[in-house]
């Protein structure tokens, strides 16, 4: 696409809103202060906080065409008003029926009961909440309650759902944004007319008010178009920058090829894939190259990027440096370490690792800070720990750092500041096709990892409701005694209090009982979360790896490279409630040896569009179809809430579902770039401007 940019006119700043928030009527000290709890110091700043959803009041609905688990507002009367009942942990409910002319329900307030006084038997009242089941009834649990006509009045409105601190109100923010959509000036738009034609864009300052006060789904999707846009226009020309300083960096830690590495390639018991060997040529040209290494690996999940890791770790090590392993998680870092460890017993391989993350007793931090800091560790595998304050390299050669873990340029200097400049590598399971990936990972050379080891079949997938469950256990069973193992995933640690909206989610704790119960003694049945101590964690994953468990229960922590190849079966409860994309991660836990994965979706609602949707989970294996699917199946108040990507912690814009807006504004900043290079020119300066101001505030990767 040839794009024109037209900005011979001068525009003093995209938007001048460089006033404190203070400046804003009905803001003060205090307000401020949670404001820059938020980081939000300027108009600016407040203006470019997006909400994260939108509450619409929609229309009303009968009681007989209420649907699970959607929110839903009914016109009832009030029939009765049950007695408060004294539960456990001394929570209360409260029972109200309620009826219209096509049916009967319950609404339950929990630890309210003054909602007994709120309303009035034989009143008619508005409630809206969420849909639950109670038995095999619906119900709605702790709704809001309006008086008909004050809902009439909010129907149809949206109301915008900031991202919140603890004492901040979303009514003061939403008042803050109003006063600040008012104050600030927009003196013009770096896109001209024709430009914003030809991508069916508005104007900048509509953007914002289109996304801040909507009046319809379309509105919103305007709005964010627009705003998407901008924001992977000036990630783009700053990764652009960012690629020039880079690849301008002298190689400080040049290495040579090392013989031990072709020694260890041939003891493997596999033979590495055609794609493998690329990414490790390209890795060794690299390193033994002019510059210093940037390098993404980017394959699918059991593609065996892992090894390709240890491979330019070793070869770092044996050519004296030292080299970090970095994971996003405890549970990953330490099977990592793990995995290295037997490796180099197995080997006879010159790596001296040591363990480090944030939660290690303080003797066992001092103990690795040491031996870091005197080379005697050359393998630093951990956490985000790794790269902190306190650690002193002796003399840090290599980074890797594994799955949705990116460096953002505050990590990239925390890490120039430790060694000369180490080689950076950067695994990635993010599907994203090689054009994209060019785009978003500007700044990094990339080696594909196409191909799958040998002897793997594609895991077998199906969607099936509650009726399916004594054949899916059965079928677990038959795994079992096949000498395989499963993993079962629930969406909770424990029992939510009844309060919350996700009562009736399966979780972890009860649900690992429960299959006790059902099973009986014959398997060995155990559970993981989040929750749990690191060292019990490690001690579970070491036992369900050893085989020593046959069923593990767990929580989404696994979802991020555990690896347990014995493991054939992946079963998911209330898979309606994870994003597709999570689920295409969690399944590829098994399918991981040369023995045939399943996964198996349960799902708590049958209703069409929810088996429609985890339906194109059975019908591909392709991630981006995947996640990109999951976007356009989305609601307009839902737009922001599941992050597809847990590497780029854009704002608003969405790799997936702006596919196309990523390659226009990588052609424009082409095009900008190609007559500036470094946007020096007087006339581009609202674009530096507006580019550093990204840097500054967006590209500080979310990480742990
Ligand atoms: P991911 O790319 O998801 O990080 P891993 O590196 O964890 O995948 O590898 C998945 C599994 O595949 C591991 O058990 C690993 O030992 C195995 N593996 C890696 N490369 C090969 C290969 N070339 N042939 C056979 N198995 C391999
Ligand atoms: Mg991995």
């Amino acid at each position: 696409m040839n794009l024109l940019l037209i900005c011979r006119e001068i525009f003093k700043m995209l938007i001048n809103g460089n006033f404190p928030v203070e400046d804003l009527k009905g803001v003060g000290p205090k307000t401020a202060g949670l404001f820059h709890n938020l980081d939000i110091r300027t108009i600016e700043d407040l203006l470019k906080t997006f909400p994260r959803s939108y509450v619409v009041f929609g229309g009303l609905k009968k009681i007989s065409e209420l649907k699970y688990d959607e929110i839903a507002a009914v016109r009832v009367r009030v029939d009765l008003i049950g007695n408060i009942r004294h539960v456990k942990n001394h929570m209360t409910i409260l029972p109200i029926e309620v009826s219209d002319d096509t049916g009967k329900m319950v609404i339950k307030y929990f630890n309210m009961p003054f909602m007994a006084k709120a309303v009035k038997k034989g009143g008619y009242y508005v409630f809206r909440g969420r849909v639950k089941k109670s038995g095999s009834d619906f119900t709605l649990v702790q709704p809001r309650k309006y008086a008909s006509d004050e809902y009439s009045e909010l129907q149809g409105a949206y109301q915008c759902i900031y991202p919140l601190t603890k004492g901040l109100k979303n009514t003061s923010v939403a008042k803050a944004v109003k006063s600040a959509l008012a104050k600030a000036e927009f003196s013009g738009d770096y896109l001209s007319e024709d430009i914003r034609k030809k991508l069916n864009l508005v104007e900048s300052r509509k953007a914002y008010r289109l996304i801040h006060e909507p009046a319809s789904p379309e509105d919103i999707q305007t709005g964010r178009r627009r705003l998407a846009f901008d924001e992977l226009f000036f990630f783009i020309l700053y990764l652009r920058k960012n690629k020039d300083l880079l690849t301008d960096s002298p190689n400080t830690c040049p290495m040579i090829e090392s013989a031990e590495v072709t020694r260890f390639i041939e003891r493997l018991p596999y033979k590495l894939t055609n794609g493998q060997k690329k990414a490790c040529k390209d890795i060794i040209a690299d390193i033994t190259g002019p510059s210093v290494m940037n390098r993404l690996i980017q394959g699918d999940v059991g593609s065996g990027k892992t090894i390709v890791s240890l491979i330019a770790l070793l070869n770092a090590v044996a050519n004296g440096y030292q080299g970090a392993l970095m994971a996003p998680t405890e549970v990953l870092a330490s099977q990592h370490f793990k995995t290295v460890s037997e490796m180099t017993a197995k080997y006879g391989l010159p790596f001296k690792p040591v363990f480090l993350t944030g939660s290690i007793g303080a003797a066992a931090r001092r103990k690795a800070y040491e031996e870091i800091e005197s080379g005697e560790a050359n393998l630093v595998i951990g956490t985000h720990a790794l790269i902190q304050d306190k650690v002193e390299y002796k003399n840090l050669g290599l980074v890797v750092t594994d799955e949705q873990h990116r460096f953002g340029v505050r990590q990239r200097e925390a890490l120039a500041g430790k060694g000369a400049g180490p080689h950076i590598l950067v695994m990635s399971a993010t599907p994203i096709p090689r054009t994209l990936a060019i785009v978003l990972y500007g700044d990094l050379s990339i080696s594909a990892i196409k191909d799958m080891p040998e002897g793997r079949s594609p895991i077998k997938s199906c969607v099936v409701g509650e009726h399916y469950r004594p054949t899916a256990y059965k079928f677990i069973t038959d795994e079992v005694s096949k000498g395989h193992q499963i993993y079962i995933i629930c969406p909770m640690v424990e029992a939510s209090d009844p309060d919350s909206d996700d009562e009736e989610l399966e979780n972890v704790v009860d649900y690992c009982e429960k299959l006790k119960g059902i099973l009986g003694d014959r398997f060995r049945i155990s559970y993981l979360h989040g929750k749990m101590k690191p060292s019990d964690k490690d001690n579970i994953l070491s036992e369900f790896a050893a085989g020593n468990i046959d069923i593990l229960i767990s929580t989404t922590v696994i979802e991020v490279g555990i690896n347990v190849p014995n493991a054939t079966v992946m079963m998911i409860e209330n898979s309606e409630r994870f994003g597709l994309s999570q689920l295409h991660q969690l399944r590829g836990r098994v399918g991981r040896g040369s023995d045939q994965g399943y996964a198996i979706f349960m799902t708590g609602s049958e209703d069409d569009k929810t088996m429609e949707r985890l339906g194109i989970l059975a019908k591909t294996s392709d991630g981006f179809e995947i996640a990109s699917y999951d976007l356009k199946t989305r609601g307009p108040g839902e737009l922001f809430g599941v992050r597809q990507s847990g590497e780029f912690s854009f704002r608003i814009a969405d790799v997936y579902a702006d596919a196309d807006l990523l390659s226009s504004a990588s052609d424009l900043a082409d095009e900008l770039l190609k007559n500036d290079r470094r946007l020096a020119r007087e006339e581009n300066r609202p674009i530096r401007e507006e580019a550093e101001y990204f840097g500054r505030n967006n590209l500080d990767f979310r990480t742990i």
